[in-house]
C-alpha cells in the first residue's frame, strides 16, 4: 500500500480522526503518519499537548522582581552577594514598599547565617543572630524565598539604564535584610534619582567607605554614645532603645509607634539633606528576639 491508495478517509481508523487536526500540516504528512505509523501519531499528539502546557507555564510565569548586583560584597570582598528588588510587602510596618534584598550569592541565608557568613551582608552588624543578636528578621521566610526564587531564575537582571523604567515613583526599603553598604554606592544613588521615596539603615555609618551613604540612609545606632557620634559625622540616625531609656534632644519616636502610620506614608528614614532640621528616629527594641537587645 502506499501513500496515493490511503486517500479514501473510511479505510483509516476511526481513533485516527478523533486527533486534533492541527496535528496534521498536510495531507501528504496525515496519510504518511497515519500508514507508517498510527501510534506515533498519539504518541505525537500527546506531546504537543503536554509541550504546548508547558509553554502555557513558561509564558506565565511571572518576573516578581529584578537583579541589580552579583559580585563581591564591599563588606567581605571574599564573598559574592546579590542585590534584588522585589515590588510587593505585605509587611504592615512598612506598607507595600518595593523592597531591596541584600543576601549572600550562593549560600542560603539560614546556612550563611548558621556558619557566620552574613559578615558579607550585614558587616559588623552586632545585633546579626549569627552572633547571638536581636535582628528582628525572620531569615527563614521571606529572605529564603527570596534567596530560593533568585537561584530558580524568578528575578531579570536589569542595569541603571533600566531603573528609570521599573522604578520611577516608586517608594523602596532599601535593605529589607542586608546592609545596603555592601553594595557598590552607584546603585543606590541611582535607585535615589528615580524613586518616589525611600528608606534605608546601615551599621556601617562609622566606616569611610561608607560616608557616600548619609543623604540616603539613617545610620542604625545600638546606644546613645553611637548616636552622640553618629550626629557628629552629620548623620541622621535610627537608634534602636529600651522602653526605660529617654529620648535625647533632636530624637522623636518612630511614628510608627506612636500614630500606627507606616512607612510608605511616613519616610522620615531616608538619610539626611543638607541643613536638615528634621530629628532622628528612635524604636523601643522588638521582634521574637527583643530580649537578645
Ligand atoms: S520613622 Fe517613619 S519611615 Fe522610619 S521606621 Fe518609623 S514609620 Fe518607618
Amino acid at each position: 500500500m502506499n501513500i496515493s491508495e490511503l486517500k479514501n478517509e473510511d479505510e483509516v481508523p476511526y481513533t485516527i480522526f478523533e486527533t486534533p487536526k492541527k496535528v496534521w500540516k498536510t495531507d501528504e504528512v496525515r496519510y504518511a503518519t497515519i500508514y507508517e505509523t498510527p501510534k506515533k501519531v498519539w504518541k505525537t499528539v500527546a506531546e504537543t499537548i503536554k509541550l504546548q502546557s508547558v509553554n502555557k507555564k513558561v509564558k506565565k510565569k511571572k518576573l516578581n522582581g529584578f537583579v541589580l548586583y552579583e559580585g563581591k560584597s564591599n563588606l567581605d570582598p571574599s564573598q559574592n552577594i546579590v542585590a534584588i528588588v522585589t515590588s510587593k510587602s505585605a509587611n504592615p510596618k512598612t506598607g507595600n514598599m518595593a523592597q531591596l534584598w541584600i543576601l549572600n550569592k550562593d549560600i542560603n541565608p539560614m546556612t550563611a547565617s548558621k556558619e557566620k557568613k552574613d559578615n558579607a551582608v550585614c558587616g559588623s552588624c552586632i545585633l546579626r543572630q549569627s552572633l547571638g543578636g536581636a535582628c528582628y528578621v525572620t531569615i527563614f521566610q521571606a529572605p529564603n524565598k527570596v534567596w530560593k526564587t533568585y537561584k530558580n531564575g524568578g528575578y531579570k537582571p536589569i542595569d541603571v539604564p533600566d531603573y528609570g523604567n521599573h522604578f520611577s515613583g516608586v517608594k523602596m526599603r532599601f535593605g529589607a535584610y542586608g546592609d545596603p553598604a555592601a553594595i557598590p554606592t552607584h546603585i543606590l544613588a541611582s535607585l535615589k534619582a528615580y524613586v518616589a521615596n525611600n528608606t534605608s539603615y546601615t551599621h556601617q555609618w562609622k566606616e569611610d567607605a561608607a560616608q557616600g551613604l548619609k543623604t540616603l540612609s539613617m545610620a542604625s545606632v545600638d546606644n546613645v554614645g553611637e548616636a552622640k557620634q553618629a550626629t557628629k559625622k552629620g548623620w541622621r540616625y535610627f537608634r534602636v532603645a529600651k522602653e526605660d531609656e529617654r529620648l535625647l534632644k533632636g530624637e522623636i519616636i518612630c511614628p510608627n509607634v506612636t500614630t500606627g502610620v507606616s512607612c510608605i506614608d511616613c519616610g522620615l528614614c531616608n538619610g539626611a539633606k543638607p541643613n536638615d532640621r528634621r530629628k532622628s528616629i528612635v524604636i523601643p527594641v522588638h521582634g521574637a528576639r527583643k530580649n537578645k537587645f
